[in-house]
């Protein structure tokens, strides 16, 4: 049996993209910091565009993990704006000169400033597959980007179809979701990365977060999760929508409907090379789990 989900251990929340008046954001870290302990967030990174924020800054007792967001545009089939997060780096990043030249070497600066590469928002950027899959020490990516749904922004919040994409390739990686909070009038405290792990604190966290041991939601709760014999079985809180992602087509219960379920299945196909899940409670608001490898 191989365990995807431990029910034994403890799951935190966390938002690992937001912006504070440190760069385009509009309230201070500080403020920003006490809406989240406030929402019961368990962790939060500051993650400022081209800033690393140092928790001091940030006078709370909330778990804040230094974080910085950079951002590159990169010619490909078309223009993309490729950002990538910076979560748990030390500030003397800023001081490299290469860090602004171009993503795989802001990658390469984040890793060796002990911090783990997150891509952002992929749809909102355009980014394509053969984009995110050129780039080397990615530790995970933004399924859900909150501010990059209406009002804020022409709807692209959700990246799941491009992932799909990479994931179909081969690319496997852990998903997150994440505000990107910028306004504080709504784009805050709606969605997270669910971490598992041991304790919450930042080596706890960024551990568990760089083996993949993490999935995104707005609400919904994915408690235990295990593929055993050829059936990826799960829990979750109520849900009345779940549905099993995979490279392949056509095929059957995929895609279960009810009031309240708290269980479903899914045994594999033959030619499916990865599966993933994704869960919708009454309220339409979603969790999505990383993609499993077959
Ligand atoms: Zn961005
Ligand atoms: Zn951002």
């Amino acid at each position: 049996m191989t365990l995807i989900i431990d029910p034994a251990l403890p799951q935190w929340k966390g938002n690992l993209h937001c912006h504070t008046t440190l760069s385009d954001g509009l309230l201070p870290p500080r403020e920003a910091a006490a809406l989240y302990q406030a929402a019961g967030y368990d962790f939060l990174a500051i993650t400022d565009h081209r800033r690393v924020t140092d928790p001091a800054e940030a006078e709370t007792d909330l778990l804040l993990i230094p974080g910085i967001e950079l951002d590159y545009r990169v010619m490909g089939r078309h223009m993309q704006a490729v950002h990538i997060l910076g979560i748990g780096v030390d500030g003397r990043l800023m001081d490299e000169p290469q860090v602004m030249a171009d993503p795989q070497q802001g990658i390469d600066l984040i890793r060796s400033h002990g911090g783990l590469a997150i891509f952002a928002h992929p749809a909102w950027s355009l980014s394509t597959p053969e984009t995110i899959e050129a780039l080397r020490g990615i530790s995970a990516a933004e399924i859900y980007n909150h501010v990059s749904d209406a009002p804020w922004n022409a709807p692209r919040g959700d990246s799941s179809l491009i992932l799909d994409e990479c994931f179909a390739d081969g690319c496997l990686l852990p998903v997150v979701a994440g505000d990107d909070a910028h306004h504080y009038n709504g784009d805050q405290c709606h969605s997270a990365v669910i971490v598992c792990a041991e304790a919450c604190t930042r080596e706890g966290i960024l551990s568990a977060l760089a083996q993949g041991h993490v999935y995104a939601s707005q609400g919904p709760r994915i408690t235990d999760m295990c593929l055993e014999d050829g059936v990826l079985s799960l829990s979750c809180s109520p849900c009345r929508q779940i549905v099993f992602y995979s490279n392949m087509f056509y095929g059957r219960g995929r895609v279960l409907t009810g009031a309240d379920m708290t269980r479903a299945a899914y045994r594999v196909q033959p030619a499916e090379t990865f599966v993933r899940v994704e869960i919708m409670d009454e309220q339409g608001l979603r969790a999505w789990s990383s993609p499993v490898r077959l």
